[in-house]
């Protein structure tokens, strides 16, 4: 069980304030400093206050992780551990994970800013959800036996890669952790991760009680440090099989590019988006349109790879729609302290991001769209960083705001006329994460569907799933899929074995 969560924000400090943070590199089973000693510090967004420091990974800790992870492969202490006895693992580690929730919520909160209430009602949940699912999968990997002539018979046995690098984002710091190393460890493999150096808090946690669950020191290993040092070093590393990466396009270029330059390692990318909700006047209930169109921007801030960013709205409702969007969201999102728990909009990840995300709003404003609210930091709150929800509206598909993936409160209103115009807007993008269609017309509906060029595309809802959902982009929004079972395939790599019977 875990322990009680506090109702309300004086509790919630008083867990923060008795917390250990971890801060050290987690390398064959425990926490060390850098070997040179190096530090960065984590700093609170809601306030700029520096709450630790943290070792900081270089090249060399990143080796001494590699060499870890080689071990563990060499020596098979978690491949050739016996499937079920993997699951007991994966078992414990959900139910710690689970028994921890206070603290990693709290964790998650601290380092980025995120409302704690959801930290502990969606990402640790849906954390354990991750681990639960993929561990299920352990004994249900299977070969095949071919259909060949009499005189052969064809095995395909389904293996793993060996180590794999995983490269994570700040937004979700556990869940996105999870879901790069549960398939990667359920394949098999042994992981070194290279989190967030803005988020790291939670996914050293996550190691540790990998191990506290059982699973053998040296399978799966964090180091905390700069993307352009400990990143590029592990997409570098000869002994790297696969970089699993969630991040920016930017920066996936980069490793992809880094592959071609080492060992030809396989580079699975999940990237940015910009995605487009289509609002068509036939929709049966504006309301709840209107509603998921607000939580599909302003949920965790905007800073969301999905975030419904681009809202495509008939002419023949676009009165009303901008109407109803503004109530809604004054209704549902203002700014506030993350630990308080009726708070749903917390602060950008830092002080930088914050300023990037105000420079796009002046963008905008300066091309000559029209800011219906927001476009500002939150002037209650200067020592945070913080900007408030933003609508634009009259914007145009070759503005900023249309195009670039702004990452934080700013939804763009773009109108159209024709259905055959929305699908043209809505693929004027060079990403192609996830979309979606709002319509009562089944036939509308899978007609656009079709057309959509996105990964993922919701009818008449905004961000549902389970762990079933193949979870990607097209386009420049990646090349991989999470969650799924096409991402636990994508751990795995086959072998033939052709035996002669003749
Ligand atoms: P980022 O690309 O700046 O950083 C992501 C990770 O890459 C971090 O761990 C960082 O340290 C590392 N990194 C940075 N430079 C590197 C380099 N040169 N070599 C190796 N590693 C390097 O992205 P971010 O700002 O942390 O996250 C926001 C981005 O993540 C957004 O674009 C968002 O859309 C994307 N994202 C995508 C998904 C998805 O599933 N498609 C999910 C969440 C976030």
């Amino acid at each position: 069980m875990s322990d009680a969560a506090p109702t309300d924000r004086a509790g919630w400090a008083a867990r923060a304030a008795s917390l250990t943070l971890p801060t050290g590199l987690f390398i064959d089973g425990r926490q060390e400093p850098a070997l040179d000693g190096a530090v960065l510090e984590a700093v609170y967004p809601a306030d700029g206050q520096v709450l630790a420091e943290m070792a900081c990974g270089g090249a060399a800790d990143i080796d001494r992780a590699v060499a870890s992870a080689r071990a563990a492969w060499a020596d098979g202490r978690w491949r050739h551990m016996a499937p079920r006895a993997r699951m007991a693992v994966f078992a414990r580690f959900a139910d710690l994970v689970e028994q921890a929730a206070v603290e990693l919520a709290l964790l998650d909160s601290l380092s980025m800013g995120k409302p704690v209430a959801d930290a502990l009602t969606i990402d640790v949940p849906e954390t354990v959800l991750t681990l639960r699912w993929f561990g299920e999968c352990i004994d249900k990997i299977e070969g095949a036996v071919t259909n060949t002539a009499q005189e052969a018979v064809h095995l395909i046995h389904r293996e793993p890669l060996g180590v794999v690098g995983a490269i994570s984002a700040w937004n979700y710091p556990l869940l996105m952790a999870a879901w790069k190393i549960a398939p990667a460890l359920a394949a098999g493999n042994c992981v070194v991760l290279k989190p967030s150096e803005r988020s790291a808090f939670s996914p050293i946690r996550l190691a540790e009680l990998f191990v506290e669950a059982g699973g053998p020191p040296g399978v799966f290993n964090v180091v905390n440090g700069l993307g352009p040092v400990a990143g590029a070093a592990l997409a570098l590393h000869p002994d790297v099989a696969k970089i699993s990466f969630t991040g920016s396009t930017a920066t996936g270029r980069r490793l992809m590019m880094a592959a071609g330059q080492s060992n030809l390692k396989r580079v699975a990318l999940e990237t940015g988006g910009k995605s487009p909700q289509i609002f068509l006047p036939d929709l049966a209930d504006l309301d709840t349109a209107v509603d998921a169109a607000v939580r599909g921007i302003f949920d965790n801030a905007g800073q969301v790879c999905n975030a419904g960013s681009r809202l495509l709205v008939h002419a023949d409702l676009h009165e009303d729609f901008v109407r109803a969007f503004t109530r809604r969201a004054a209704e549902l999102y203002r700014p506030g302290d993350p630990l308080d728990p009726t708070t749903s909009l917390g602060p950008m990840v830092c002080r930088a991001h914050q300023q990037g995300v105000l420079a796009r709003i002046a963008d905008g404003v300066a091309e000559g769209a029209e800011l219906a609210f927001g476009g500002g930091a939150d002037p209650g709150r200067p020592e945070g960083a913080y900007v408030l929800p933003t609508l634009f509206t009259g914007v145009a598909s070759g503005m900023s705001l249309a195009q670039e993936e702004i990452f934080g409160p700013v939804a763009s209103l773009l109108r159209f006329e024709t259905e055959d115009e929305a699908v043209r807007l809505a693929n004027e993008s060079i990403y192609g994460l996830a979309a979606s269609v709002w319509t009562a017309d089944l036939k509308r509906a899978h007609r656009l569907v079709k057309a959509l060029e996105a990964g993922v595309v919701w009818v008449n809802c905004f961000g549902d799933g389970d762990m079933t959902q193949p979870f990607g982009g097209y386009k420049q929004s990646g090349n991989t899929r999470d969650k799924s079972l096409e991402c636990l395939d994508g751990y795995l790599q086959s072998k033939s074995v052709w035996i002669s019977l003749s």
